[in-house]
């Protein structure tokens, strides 16, 4: 199941939460910055341990005081007007969390709107390529939620959903 929700990512209650991170994974702003002091400092411990993640790709770490058993720490592209294979890089993200989270039995996962904060991904397009990947896999999960900040990007997703395929 698929579901688009409103909320602070850090408050579900899912097996794994996705960490719209930087190639550090050191922490930042925007969702990061809020999973990270949710988290407690544990997290910053763990993830210095790592040594950064390559954009689309993605890695794992416990999830500490969260309610979430896991975090998945991915790194969506900047936008740089479409043509650095940003969109490609998009939906690495996406599927590579995907896969993590199945190697590690995570039957509840969600995603915030992955690159289209600070890294300026077109809202609309990021929701289209981020809703094609999560369609795929969606029979493998209970659930997957679609964890949006503002109403504008709920609309973006809910309207999507309702197209026909
Ligand atoms: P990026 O650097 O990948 O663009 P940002 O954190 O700047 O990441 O933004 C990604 C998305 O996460 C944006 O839609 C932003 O509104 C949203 N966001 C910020 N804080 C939270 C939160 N606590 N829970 C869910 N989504 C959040």
């Amino acid at each position: 199941m698929i579901s688009v929700i409103q909320a602070d990512i850090t408050k579900l209650d899912v097996d794994a939460i996705v960490n719209a991170a930087n190639n550090s994974l050191l922490g930042g702003g925007g969702v990061d910055g809020a999973i990270h002091h949710a988290a407690g400092p544990e997290l910053l411990r763990v993830c210095q341990s790592i040594g950064g993640c390559p954009t689309g790709e993605a890695r794992i770490t416990a999830g500490f005081l969260l309610t979430a058993k896991w975090v998945i720490h991915t790194v969506g592209p900047v936008w740089h007007g479409g043509g650095q294979n940003e969109s490609d890089l998009l939906a690495n993200a996406y599927q590579n969390s995907l896969e993590l989270a199945l190697e590690y039995n995570a039957r509840s996962i969600a995603f915030p709107a992955i690159s289209t904060g600070v890294y300026g991904f077109p809202k609309e397009n990021a929701a289209s390529i981020a809703l094609s990947v999560i369609q795929r896999c969606e029979n493998r999960f209970s659930e997957i939620i679609c964890c949006c900040f503002c109403s504008e990007d709920r609309f973006i997703y809910e309207r999507l959903l309702a197209e026909p395929d």
